[in-house]
């Protein structure tokens, strides 16, 4: 089978021809993202897999089916980027890689919250300029003293509860979906309850229509002062404007995101400081206000397992096969 893989990068190349090697399946990789402009590049392959934040539009799909392509394999775990209505009209089927390493999203956003809690940033700003002293940063608290929300109690955030518990925090969740086998390490509650209680509010939810905007002004008036808020889910999940007056009047302590609204306006690629959306400009300038560019999930088995469960969700897919990875309607 010969397979097209947009927007690969260099850490993808040996995996993929390591699986090539191994299955004898031909792989074909390309930079570009699938849109509309790259579509047609799909020609007279069998099966495509890509890993993208940039949206793939109606149009796509149709193209695709025009093509005799019957799917898109995702190589991530976030699927917002597909219109599915468009892709089951055009008889697309679909798959995302649903765990590819839940625990290299967990582990970074504990780097992050112990970074926060350090003041690292203040720091490592202060000692450049050579101010050594310890008021540069300031006290930090310790983690066994923490109450820690997690919104989203899914895959990653599992992983962190399971962290955060061995370390000694206390750690609430808030989901629709209960899953008993957690009970040993998060206590189950209500966003309201979480909210009253957290020193630390962690997102891990997908986008979707109840999460978009969900932290907005209500939300962060619901916060304790001083709160910490992590989220390495989706940047559309909380609203950018509150956020920063949260951090301008100190009512949140600090902030570390891997992940903004307009990430596609400035993340992968090199960028001069002042071309950068102003928003994000201002909130840079903050001690206390982290933003990395999206790197949570970058790990060398991460990569691995993204590269090779979507290549055996395309085969899957193509030859009409299953998949536990399908995105059903
Ligand atoms: P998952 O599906 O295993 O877990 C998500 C959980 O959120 C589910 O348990 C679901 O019931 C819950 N949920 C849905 N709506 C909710 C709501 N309104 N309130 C509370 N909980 C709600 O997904 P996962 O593998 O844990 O990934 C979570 C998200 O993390 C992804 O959707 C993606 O957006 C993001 N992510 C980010 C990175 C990164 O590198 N920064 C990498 C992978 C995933």
């Amino acid at each position: 089978m010969k397979i097209l893989m947009y927007a690969t990068v260099a850490d993808e190349l040996p995996y993929a021809q390591a699986w090539s090697e191994k299955t004898g399946h031909q792989i074909v990789n390309i930079e570009e993202p699938l849109s509309e402009n790259t579509v047609q590049l799909a020609k007279g392959f069998d099966a495509i897999v890509t890993q993208q934040t940039i949206a793939i539009k109606p149009i796509v799909y149709q193209t695709l089916y025009e093509l005799g392509i019957k799917q898109v394999s995702l190589r991530q775990v976030g699927y917002d980027v597909l219109d599915l209505p468009s892709a089951f009209a055009s008889h697309i089927r679909l798959s995302n890689v649903a765990a590819y390493s839940p625990r290299a999203i967990a582990e970074f956003t504990l780097t992050q919250l112990f970074n926060m809690m350090r003041h690292q940033k203040a720091f490592d700003r202060a000692t450049v300029k050579g101010d050594w002293t310890w008021a540069a940063g300031g006290q930090a608290r310790e983690i066994h003293q923490l109450t820690v929300a997690i919104i989203g109690v899914g895959r990653i955030g599992t992983s962190f509860a399971q962290m955060l518990h061995a370390l000694g925090a206390t750690v609430l969740g808030v989901d629709p979906v209960y899953h008993a086998q957690n009970e040993p390490f998060v206590t189950y509650t209500t966003l309201d309850e979480a909210l009253a209680q957290a020193d630390v509010v962690s997102f891990h939810t997908p986008l979707n229509d109840d999460t978009r905007n969900m932290a907005d002004s209500h939300f962060f008036k619901q916060l304790k002062p001083g709160t910490m808020l992590l989220n390495m889910a989706r940047g559309e999940i909380v609203d950018m404007a509150v956020l920063e007056e949260a951090l301008a009047t100190g009512h949140i302590s600090a902030a570390a995101f891997d992940v903004a609204p307009n990430e596609n306006d400035f993340m992968n690629r090199i960028q001069a400081p002042e071309d950068v959306p102003d928003n994000i400009q201002r909130l840079m300038q903050y001690d206390n206000f982290y933003l990395t560019p999206h790197i949570a999930f970058y790990t060398n088995l991460a990569i691995k397992n993204m590269v090779e469960i979507a290549l055996n969700d395309a085969i899957q897919l193509t030859t009409g096969g299953f998949t536990e990875n399908e995105i059903l309607r």
